[in-house]
């Protein structure tokens, strides 16, 4: 492991100065991501600007009702809070069903959304990989790739993007806030995450040396009937291998509003807006649910060994949006 210089910035400006002041420095939340890469040399940064100790570990409601989430927040803060149960219950499921207790004590919002991929190859330096080094090649589409992308991978690279978190963040269009020495930015999660193409080592919008500083949620009547479900090999402890947030507003046995977003099947969550036109105006049933995930999913292109994610993800659909409409119907 390289060694590195360690500074703990107490406000926003001194952790830009910090940062711009070594072009081979990275900011620092809880470290379950950075500091696991460091380890194994995939990351080699020469100083980490710890930013546990900003003043951005807050949740507080916007005066649109909607919800600011601090980027220090931790992952358990975020799923106990009180208005994140109530009003985005997929969002506190989704941060649950991630990592362990001990690890969601220390992850933070800014750096669960910027976590880097599990693929084996990226974390192996003894391997090629594209996204690690680019233009090396991408040995899992010939090689082990049963837990990669089947939307929006590229021939460059297949990889998935680990975070449950982003998921439920996509499907309520949240807004990630950011500040740079130039002044501050916003981004919405859906421009966030950048197209694979071929540059897969380029992952985000986000310009270079930016410090997110927290993430908005707009208020959205729908998400407070919604649902994270997650599939995993083990039964905790584990990243997906599909995942889904799920929200319905059904009127009547219409689908009033629907938000969908699938977790674990691309290089960043993937908000099923096909699945959503589908939904809206249709009648609330099994049959609609399932033509809704045939025609997210008509954009699939599996590899030979996980194809099996196509019909996980359907099933999950159909089933979840089952529940959310039985239990609209009470
Ligand atoms: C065993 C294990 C199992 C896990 N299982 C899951 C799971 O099932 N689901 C899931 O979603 N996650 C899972 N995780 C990942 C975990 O949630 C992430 O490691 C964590 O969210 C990253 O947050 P962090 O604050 O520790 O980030 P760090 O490791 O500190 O940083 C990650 C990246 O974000 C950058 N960064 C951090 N904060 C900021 C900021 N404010 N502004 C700009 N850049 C910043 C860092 O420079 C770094 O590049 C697991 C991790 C482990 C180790
Ligand atoms: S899928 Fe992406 S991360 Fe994995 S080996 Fe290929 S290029 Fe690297």
């Amino acid at each position: 492991m390289r060694e590195f210089a360690y500074d703990r910035a107490v406000d926003v400006v001194g952790a830009l100065a910090l940062l711009d002041a070594d072009p081979d420095a990275r900011f620092l939340g809880g470290g379950t991501n950075l500091v696991d890469l460091m380890k194994t040399g995939v990351e080699r940064p020469a100083r980490l600007v710890d930013v546990r100790d900003l003043p951005l570990d807050d949740i507080a409601v916007t005066a649109d009702g909607g919800l600011r989430i601090g980027a220090t927040v931790t992952n358990s803060d975020l799923a106990a809070h009180p208005e994140v149960r109530r009003r985005y219950p997929a969002l506190a499921q989704a941060v649950l069903a991630g990592a362990s207790g001990q690890l969601r004590n220390m992850a933070t919002v800014g750096g669960n959304l910027l976590q880097r991929t599990r693929c084996g190859y990226f974390t192996d330096v003894t391997k090629p990989c594209n996204k690690r080094v680019p233009g090396s090649g991408c040995p899992a589409i010939e090689g082990e790739h049963h837990n990669h992308a089947i939307l929006g991978a590229s021939a460059h690279c297949v990889a998935t993007h680990p975070s449950d978190m982003g998921v439920a963040l996509t499907a309520f269009d949240a807004v990630v806030s950011y500040e740079t020495a130039d002044g501050p930015g916003e981004l919405l999660l859906a421009d966030f995450y950048l197209p694979v193409g071929d540059t897969p080592h380029r992952e985000t919008t986000l310009p270079p040396g930016a410090l997110i500083t927290g993430v908005t949620l707009p208020p959205a009547e729908v998400a407070a009937h919604s649902r994270y479900r997650k599939v995993r090999e083990r039964a905790s402890y584990a990243f997906a291998i599909g995942s889904l947030a799920a929200a319905l507003d059904v009127r009547d046995g219409v689908v009033h509003e629907a938000r969908l977003a699938f977790g674990a099947v691309a290089s960043r969550p993937w908000r099923a807006a096909t699945a959503e036109r589908v939904l809206t105006g249709a009648s609330a049933d099994a049959e609609t649910f399932a033509a809704a995930a045939d025609a997210e999913l008509a954009a699939a292109k599996p590899l030979p060994h996980n194809g099996y994610k196509v019909t996980l993800m359907r099933n999950l659909v159909v089933a979840v949006l089952t529940e959310l409409a039985e239990e609209a119907a009470r």
